[in-house]
């Protein structure tokens, strides 16, 4: 008998999920001109597009949600709220956003303008765009290993520390506004980053004076590899891991839609006191009042008991092995997969399950209507539907990699639904011979990948 992933939770509430035929999702694929993003949630029988803000709330957050104090002003929910991210951060200053690029928004915006840079392992896309947007450069330094789809290293999210001396010297230490430690690593289906990597980036960061920012959006689950990987770590609890890191850090940035388990919602954290009070300012103007930025009481209070159960190490032994189950068993369908596992999502090699179907015609949206079609399955493209351009002569300069990412909602699927998954990709492997090709048929100019239109080639 395969072994059994236990979810530690029983279901309380159920979400009928509307059955299809395939012959009817091929309608339904067409209509949506191939493109899933355009599909409705009502016609995708399992929904791997993203982990965020898709958790499912447990029984004690929608208790917490009651007790919810709408009060403008220091509100109850607000004094909760603030003193349990102030237990995890170790940070005085607390700032509440709606969600995570809010916070980016405050702190980016801040720190940034013209001639800044900033340099991280890897800037996820919003951050990315929040540090663009002020002016400032954006530049990426994971370690070589990393980039490898196949090389099995146990902290392939880390930040290339040797580089990043580089190009601190290379900028001049006075122009890097900050460095930022994505953990887990999104790009690479959240790759972890070692305590070791963190306290070796905070020292860079303090010999420079340059502040050092953690994006933790998935820090429960970067503390989960840090006890199972790195040495020192195996008698620690997962919130203590992930206190230390914060503890590193002289700010953070928290999206709570991925480890607060909530459906909205987010953070910022800051030791100075000063840059506290300018950007204050800024939240006062674009989010809200100080006690609430842009978030309801009752969010507030789910977020604090979201805090608490993540670190539940029967919870986050279940996320991070059902999220490697599946993984599993797509190596053992022969699906071509980035290595090892990351926490929250398992990234398909499109080119690699597909080398018969041309690069310009798009094998990643070849892979997401088949798993769509066969399955009922939706998951997104990454690769050169979403990163391709195009050069003068309009000929495509596809991305590094056609990938297909399967992101995992938190304590959302059950073991059968992931059995599903994984039997709606033996028909994938089987039938991968007949798949075809996509060309774009409209497409807007800028993120592509949420709006375009495709018609098999
Ligand atoms: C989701 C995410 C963000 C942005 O948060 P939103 O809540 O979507 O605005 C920032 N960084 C990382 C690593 C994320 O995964």
């Amino acid at each position: 008998m395969k072994p059994v992933v236990f979810e530690p939770f029983r279901i309380k509430m159920v979400e009928p999920i509307r059955l299809s035929t395939e012959d009817q999702r091929a309608a339904f694929l067409k209509a949506a001109h191939y493109n899933p993003f355009l599909l409705r949630s009502d016609d995708v029988l399992i929904d791997l597009l993203t982990d965020s803000g898709t958790s499912a709330m447990s029984s004690e957050q929608w208790a917490a949600m009651m007790r919810g104090d709408e009060s403008y002003a220091g509100a109850r929910s607000w004094e909760r709220f603030e003193a349990e991210v102030k237990d995890l951060t170790g940070m005085p200053h607390i700032l509440p956003t709606h969600q995570g690029r809010a916070a980016e928004r405050l702190l980016y915006g801040h720190l940034g303008g013209r001639g800044k840079v900033f340099i991280s392992n890897t800037h996820f896309d919003t951050t990315r765009a929040n540090i663009e947007f002020s002016g400032a450069e954006a530049i990426d330094l994971p370690v070589a290993v990393g980039l490898d789809p196949q090389a099995l290293d146990a902290f392939k999210g880390n930040l290339d520390v040797e580089a990043l001396e580089r190009t601190v010297a290379e900028k001049g230490a006075a122009n890097v506004a900050a460095v930022i430690l994505t953990v887990t690593n999104n790009s690479g289906g959240g790759q972890p980053v070692s305590m070791g990597n963190a306290k070796a980036v905070q020292a860079v960061c303090r010999r420079h004076g340059i502040p050092f920012v953690l994006d933790a959006c998935r820090i429960a689950e970067n503390a989960w590899f840090i006890r199972d990987r790195e040495p020192g770590y195996a008698d620690r609890g997962y919130r203590s891991i992930a206190q230390e890191m914060f503890g590193l850090a002289d700010a953070a940035t928290m999206s709570a839609k991925k480890d607060a388990l909530v459906n909205m919602g987010g953070f910022l954290t800051l030791r100075d006191d000063r840059l506290a009070d300018e950007i204050t300012q800024l939240l006062i103007i674009t989010e809200g009042y100080t006690t609430y930025g842009g978030l309801s009481g009752r969010d507030m209070e789910a977020v604090t008991q979201g805090l608490k159960e993540v670190f539940d190490p029967d919870y986050l032994d279940y996320r991070i092995t059902s999220t490697r189950y599946l993984g599993d068993h797509l190596m053992a369908l022969g699906v071509p997969i980035m290595r090892p596992v990351g926490g929250h999502a398992v990234y398909v090699d499109a080119r690699g399950l597909y080398p018969h179907i041309p690069v310009d015609q798009y094998p990643g949206q070849a892979l997401v209507c088949e798993l769509y079609r066969i399955g009922g399955v939706r998951c997104v493209e990454v690769g050169s539907v979403m990163f391709g351009k195009y050069d003068a002569a309009g000929a495509l300069i596809p991305a590094a990699m056609d990938l297909v990412r399967l992101a995992i909602p938190r304590r959302v699927y059950t073991q059968s639904h992931i059995d599903h998954v994984v039997q709606s990709f033996g028909r994938v492997v089987k039938e991968r011979d007949h798949a075809k090709g996509y060309r774009i048929t409209k497409e807007p100019r800028f993120l592509r990948h949420f709006t375009a239109r495709f018609e098999p080639v």
